[in-house]
């Protein structure tokens, strides 16, 4: 018997000395499954006291009783102890210093190149004293096309041209062009018509937007942005137009610039012109200043075509209740080529690809 008891002795005292070297309570946690759990041999001893002589069961019971609450209660105040110590380890670590500044600003952006120069735009012309509209990206082809004096085998109507619409109860078309067909306006000039509809007369407005054509390469984007102007009263002449445009062209490109009006065609003004600005990187000479090479952005010639216009046809004045007798100018520009011209942007598509690279560089 005493040689259980030595044992039982034995197995107590190398517990309690393994729990003083245990280093942490992960390694406190294993010491426990190994001296009290199921197959340890102290519990073992105090389930086997039942199959000893009668007389021997008293003593090693109590024993090993002893022993194995001497170990708990050991096991516990070390687990406590080092916790405490993870714990405060943990706090230095894990330190949050409420002295130090906060996360610093994030950088909110800037707008896009193409907004930069549609509000530059628009700043010009509200300062000639033109009003700011908006109109319909779905339009009626009677306002994208009839209303603006094109025959019916004008090409643009065509469907590889131009996005139609399916109306949602089926509708007519789509694609063959009649007036009661919906497109995606191919240009901002319905809002022409739309304008004077809604207003009396004199009117002064620019409508900027985005419009729509079936096209897609370096110089073309399926969708694009222009702005339209009109202006129309009792007198307004060709000389207005000029007048206008020069402003224009000198607030975006320079007081240096000159403008100059080139005969054109397009169906709903009549006599029609292209607009040309002289050349802002040769001062419209074809050369550059240093080198005297050849400008690359006007090709050698000194000029810049900006937009289209001229005097608004008498067809679509016409249509329109009180306008008939009046007369006015229309133009209409394109808002990534106004940019690409003022940045010297190679390539159209660039405004679309998101590159932040690219689009850093501007504002
Ligand atoms: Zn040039």
């Amino acid at each position: 018997m005493s040689d259980v008891l030595d044992r039982i002795e034995a197995l107590r005292a190398e517990a309690l000395t393994a729990i003083e070297g245990a280093a942490d309570t992960a390694a406190l946690e294993d010491l426990r499954v190994r001296v009290l759990g199921r197959k340890a041999e102290l519990p073992n001893i105090l389930r086997g006291v039942a199959e000893l002589p009668p007389e021997q069961r008293g003593a090693v019971g109590k024993a090993a009783n002893v022993a194995r609450k001497a170990v708990e209660a050991r096991l516990e105040e070390r687990v406590a102890e080092l916790a405490a110590g993870e714990l405060d380890a943990r706090l230095v670590a894990d330190a949050v210093d409420l002295t130090l500044p906060g996360a610093p600003p994030r950088p909110v952006g800037r707008l896009h190149l193409l907004t930069q120069t549609r509000r530059q735009i628009e700043d010009v012309f509200l300062g000639l004293g033109f009003r700011v509209a908006e109109g319909p990206e779905v339009e009626w082809v009677h306002y994208n096309f009839d209303a603006l004096n094109h025959v019916p085998a004008h090409p643009a109507r065509s469907r590889s041209d131009t996005f139609y619409v399916q109306p949602p109860d089926g509708g007519p078309g789509p694609g063959l062009g009649s007036p009661d067909e919906i497109v995606l306006r191919t240009h901002t000039s319905p809002m022409q018509v739309r304008s004077m509809e809604a207003q009396k007369p004199p009117i002064a407005v620019i409508v900027p937007g985005r419009v729509y054509r079936r096209d897609s390469d370096a110089t073309h984007t399926p969708q694009f942005h222009q702005v339209e102007g009109l202006w129309v009263d009792e007198d307004v002449t060709l000389a207005d137009l000029k007048g206008v445009l020069l402003a224009f062209a000198r607030a975006l490109f320079g007081d240096e610039r000159e403008v100059r009006l080139r005969p054109h065609f397009f169906p709903f003004t009549e006599p029609s012109v292209e607009v040309d600005v002289t050349c802002f990187q040769c001062s419209g000479t074809g050369a550059l200043p240093r080198t005297g090479a050849r400008c690359n952005l006007c090709k050698g010639t000194g000029w810049l075509e900006i937009l289209g216009s001229g005097m608004v046809d008498p067809n679509v004045l016409g249509g329109v209740d009180g306008y008939e007798d009046l007369q006015g100018f229309a133009f209409g520009m394109g808002i990534e080529r106004i940019a690409m011209l003022k940045h010297g942007v190679p390539d159209l598509r660039l405004y679309y690809e998101n590159d932040l690279r690219f689009l850093e560089q501007f504002g």
